[in-house]
């Protein structure tokens, strides 16, 4: 069985807390997929499929909730949460 991604649903930030979001935290799309040689389970696991809750664009995103709190969407603009 393989482990497919899931595309998850990104939450919308309030204009209000525009200006509270840390611009070191700031995640972005990449525009490659998930690398498919070598220790792909280790590489996929950090990946994830986010969707933007604005304009629904999907991209893949590094995913480290330690390191990144919010990501801006390629199409929009816009920030939103995991
Ligand atoms: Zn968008």
């Amino acid at each position: 069985m393989s482990k497919e991604l899931t595309v998850k649903m990104g939450v919308k930030v309030p204009q209000s807390e525009f200006s509270s979001l840390d611009p070191n935290e700031r995640g972005a799309f990449t525009v490659t997929p998930p690398p498919s040689a070598g220790d792909v389970e280790a590489q996929a696991a950090r990946y994830a499929l986010l969707m933007c809750p604005r304009c629904l664009y999907v991209g893949y995103v590094w995913i480290d909730t330690n390191f990144y709190k919010w990501f801006t969407c390629n199409s929009c603009n816009l920030p939103f949460r995991a």
